[in-house]
């Protein structure tokens, strides 16, 4: 596995350490590269249900940190 980034991470629920889309806005969210790691946000609950519960920081903000899909609180990728 890779270098520590895995705080946090919910092991069962997770298919890698690539990349995922906003749900929002689609735009491509790279686990791999790092730079951008604290700019990406998720929802504990949904992903381990394999649901596609990644937010860039922009709309997470707009979501006021809330998952839209079972309203429990976003965290961020990397903090
Ligand atoms: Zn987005
Ligand atoms: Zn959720």
């Amino acid at each position: 596995m890779t270098i520590g980034l895995l705080k946090g991470v919910n092991r069962s629920g997770h298919k890698g350490w690539t990349t995922e889309k906003c749900a929002i806005c689609g735009t491509t969210l790279d686990f791999v590269q790092g730079y951008d790691l604290k700019n990406i946000y998720y929802c504990p609950k949904c992903v381990s249900q394999k649901l596609n519960a990644y937010f860039c920081a922009a709309d997470a903000r707009t979501l006021h940190y809330k998952c839209p899909y079972c309203k429990s609180e976003l965290k961020p990728y990397y903090a």
